[in-house]
């Protein structure tokens, strides 16, 4: 589905990724994990076209992508900070990326509605996100993201704002959700927990390059580098 290829990045003559190849396939959860500044969000970035690599190529559906603006991508992003817009209702809000494509009002509340049945939220539509716990506000977003119909959906430490109790709660739902909807989802965590519960395939980065991937227990049980294993015994 989605073919990383050769992507080189530098931030000034600072090279944050160094040869980076991966194929993430359709259906799949993917987790891009590391040590902070290990140029895992310079790599969703990149995905999301949020940032250009200054070498190398990305492709989606066999489409070159490299150069595409974000809003033209298959590809959304659900950020750790999930910006909702606090006075418009969690229906409205779901359904925004819908309005900005100028779809009816009538699909939009239909189409808004059954994206937050799917991440459990059907009560939800008329209320305001204030009204909300932070796990619910954090399910809204994933459903503004995934009313658009992604062909992936890019994470950013998604959990990373929610208490330790609350983001292993949701971790279970994240990964109920991905099975439900089947878009591939590439979500980038230091959480090594985080990546063994979620992940069909688990990628370990260090320094802007990939060390290791697999099956989460393959890389936990048997790691391909040193780097690999010390980082996978680390707790978070
Ligand atoms: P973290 O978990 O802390 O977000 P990360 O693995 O996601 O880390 P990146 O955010 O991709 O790592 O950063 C990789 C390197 O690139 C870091 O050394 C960082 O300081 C640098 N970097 C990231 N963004 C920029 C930028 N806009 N300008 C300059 N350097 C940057």
């Amino acid at each position: 589905l989605v073919d990383i290829r050769d992507i080189w990045h530098r931030f000034g003559q600072h090279p944050v990724l160094k040869n980076v190849s991966l194929t993430i396939a359709a259906g799949s959860y993917t987790i891009l994990l590391g040590p902070s500044g290990s140029g895992k969000t310079t790599l969703l970035s990149i995905l999301g076209g949020f940032v250009n690599p200054s070498e190398g190529k990305v492709l989606i559906r066999g489409q070159d992508c490299t150069s595409v603006p974000p809003a033209k991508r298959p590809t959304t992003t659900v950020f750790q900070d999930y910006a909702l817009f606090p006075h418009m209702s969690v229906g409205g809000n779901v359904g925004f990326g819908l309005r900005m494509q100028g779809v009816d009002g009538a699909t939009r509340a239909a189409k808004a509605r059954d994206a937050l049945a799917l991440v459990g939220l059907a009560a939800a539509f008329d209320k305001k996100p204030h009204q909300l716990s932070g796990g619910q506000r954090q399910r809204v977003a994933l459903a503004r993201a995934l009313v658009i119909e992604p062909a992936v959906l890019l994470l950013d430490e998604p959990l990373g704002a929610l208490d330790l109790k609350l983001r292993r709660q949701m971790q279970d739902e994240l990964k109920a959700i991905q099975k439900r909807v089947g878009t591939a989802f590439i979500h980038v965590t230091h959480d090594q927990e985080e990546a063994m519960a979620l992940a069909d395939h688990c990628v370990v980065m260090n320094d802007g390059r990939i060390e290791d991937e697999g099956p989460p227990e393959r890389v936990y049980a048997r790691p391909a580098t040193r780097f690999s294993a010390t980082f996978m015994g680390e707790s978070t």
